[in-house]
């Protein structure tokens, strides 16, 4: 069973954690702004930051603001209102994703309420905390609301469109929350600072926490969190008056969902690979039969004859028949 984080005033602390964060960026001075990226002479004020660019760090040059500036305005080109949990697992890096499989077995959907849900996942080992909060919002939720079908039909849509995310740990805030905001996917505050020590490269998009959570939506114990979700506000627009719905998870729904076996994570192009590795070991029990019932033919005639080249085949045809039993 994968560590189950604990769900008791997750919200509550989450709010706690966003506004330290938020006093602790409003004091920092060594953020590298937009302006200073895009100014023609933006080296003057951007002369004291330095940049990992490189490996080493050092001061920041005229070039390294001119490779900055084409890598966002690269990046910005890219927007979109959200990304799908596919384009997420697709766009993130090796490392993260391998860091999810290895240290975070599962993701509670805890506190669910119009169209914004709260997940709980475990901290790494080498974290000060020992929770973190993912926040996924979606831009298009009253379309899900509206969509024709059930509740769970209409949360199957919803965990497929796009939606935009945040993390409060600092792999999020220090590496990937520029990075997020730019493509218009984060859900928490706006980060306009160029990660020029963190992440100059521009590398991923998702932390470990957010990458399970983005697996956890294909799961149907989360599809149901979402569905319930669903059902309260399609019920509060036909009650005027009625107070908006929070749906929060029991500890026994997060104990059930912390102790189904955590889902593969896998790119898309992962998948395909694997589904063609399957299609090809399914066949082949088929391919095998018809080659070793023409293998035993041949056998049959070979039996019998004491020529060389018979016992050499005889001698060959069983080593393949052997091979080929054990495949
Ligand atoms: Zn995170």
């Amino acid at each position: 069973m994968a560590t189950r984080p604990s769900i008791y005033a997750a919200f509550a602390e989450l709010q706690r954690r966003q506004e330290a964060e938020l006093r602790q960026r409003q004091q920092a001075d060594t953020i590298l702004t937009p302006e200073q990226i895009g100014a023609r002479t933006g080296i003057s004020t951007a002369r004291l930051l330095t940049t990992t660019l490189g490996g080493q760090r050092r001061a920041i040059t005229a070039d390294d603001l001119k490779l900055f500036k084409a890598r966002a305005q690269e990046l910005g080109k890219q927007y979109r209102e959200g990304l799908t949990a596919r384009d997420i697992i697709d766009q993130s890096a090796p490392a993260d994703r391998e860091r999810a499989r290895e240290q975070i077995g599962a993701a509670i959907p805890t506190r669910l309420t119009a169209g914004a849900a709260l997940f709980t996942t475990p901290a790494g080992p080498a974290s000060k905390v020992s929770r973190h909060m993912v926040t996924v919002t979606w831009p298009g939720y009253g379309a899900a609301v509206s969509w024709p079908g059930t509740p769970l039909q209409a949360a199957k849509v919803l965990a497929e469109q796009p939606l935009k995310f945040d993390c409060d740990c600092e792999h999020h805030r220090y590496r990937h929350r520029y990075i997020a905001t730019v493509l218009g996917a984060n859900a928490g505050r706006a980060e306009p600072g160029f990660p020029k020590i963190t992440n100059p490269h521009l590398i991923g998009i998702a932390c470990k926490h957010v990458m399970r959570v983005m697996v956890a939506l294909e799961s149907a114990g989360v599809r149901s969190q979402l569905a319930q979700m669903i059902a309260a506000d399609r019920k509060q627009l036909e009650s005027p008056g009625a107070r908006k719905r929070v749906i929060t998870v029991s500890a026994t729904e997060a104990d059930r969902l912390a102790s189904a076996k955590p889902k593969a994570i896998r790119t898309t192009s992962e998948r395909e690979r694997l589904q063609a590795v399957n299609a090809i070991r399914k066949a082949m029990p088929k391919a095998a039969g018809s080659v070793s019932a023409d293998i035993t033919r041949t056998l049959k005639t070979l039996q019998g004859r004491q020529d060389v080249t018979a016992q050499a085949l005889l001698a060959a045809l069983n080593t393949v028949l052997k091979t080929g039993a054990r495949a």
